[in-house]
């Protein structure tokens, strides 16, 4: 079983980058049950959640807490020392997950990956991660890493739902982390998930996440600023979909992509 079966819901924090806003919504969220928390050297916030961990009554090591190295840092040395400066701004000494943000701009597969086993290897990160990865992408790192590949973060919701890649990752032991599950708000006026929110006496991201946490190998993190919004959203557990529900999700994947930037991994 993976850790992150434990954590199946976590929160997302991309551009919640207002200080006491950013470290409000951590500590809400642990306070609340949270135990999962993303950010990204390139959300700028690191500090901040930093913050909100620490001025949280939950322990920091009882928090999974993931980074990531954003693109232009992925030169063997530099991930080396941005790495550092993630924890000193996060104000731990590891972090329990530190992704390669994307395969692109400064990604060498050999120098990268050799700075992640050197930090996986002095225990400044638990566990290695990769983002934005496709198949060759994944054959590649794991043939160069010693340790094992995670978890790949990957956008993931109804409308986009990934079969290749989760069938890849149960095939090769890692989780996947879907991002932008709540399809960055798309699913809000969703008929069908309004249909199925109606019949449990829920909300349209209750049922989303529920969706997930229904599905195998798979947590989510969505992000939420408001106490409300991370409240609803980890309501997500009281919700237990049929299977009529979870077929009339399934139907709804069409390849949707939120996050398509030019030059993405896909499209090579
Ligand atoms: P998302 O989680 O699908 O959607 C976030 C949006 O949904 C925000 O506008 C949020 O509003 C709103 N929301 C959240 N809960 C809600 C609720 N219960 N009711 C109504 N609205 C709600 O999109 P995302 O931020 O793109 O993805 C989530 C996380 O994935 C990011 O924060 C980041 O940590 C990660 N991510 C990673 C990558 C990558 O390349 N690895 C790319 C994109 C995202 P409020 O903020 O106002 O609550």
């Amino acid at each position: 079983m993976s850790e992150l079966d434990l954590h199946r819901l976590g929160l997302g924090t991309w551009q919640n980058t207002d200080p006491e806003q950013c470290a409000e919504s951590v500590r809400t969220a642990l306070e609340l049950g949270y135990r999962n928390v993303d950010t990204a050297q390139g959300y700028e916030n690191e500090a901040f959640v930093g913050r909100g961990i620490a001025e949280s009554s939950v322990p920091r090591e009882e928090v999974f807490l993931a980074t990531k190295i954003s693109t232009a840092n992925l030169a063997h040395d530099d991930v080396l020392a941005t790495a550092e400066e993630s924890l000193d701004k996060l104000g731990t000494e590891y972090v329990d997950l530190l992704y390669v943000h994307w395969p692109t701009n400064a990604y060498d597969p050999e120098g990268t990956l050799s700075a992640f086993q050197q930090l996986y290897d002095e225990g400044k990160i638990r566990h290695v991660g990769v983002s934005n990865f496709e198949p060759e992408h994944l054959d590649e790192a794991r043939e160069i890493l010693d340790a094992p590949i995670f978890a790949n973060q990957i956008e993931m919701h109804p409308y986009l739902q990934q079969t290749e890649l989760r069938e890849y990752a149960a095939e090769h032991g890692h989780t996947v982390v879907a991002y932008s599950p709540l399809a960055r708000t798309e699913v809000l006026d969703d008929p069908v998930l309004q249909n199925i929110a109606e019949k449990h006496d829920a909300t349209v991201p209750q049922v989303t996440l529920a969706w997930f946490l229904a599905l195998e190998n798979v947590a989510a993190i969505p992000k939420a600023t408001s106490a409300d919004h991370i409240e609803d959203n980890w309501r997500a557990y009281d919700v237990d979909l049929d299977d009529d529900d979870l077929d009339r999700i399934a139907d709804l994947d069409r390849g949707q992509r939120e996050i398509d930037p030019d030059g993405a991994p896909w499209d090579s």
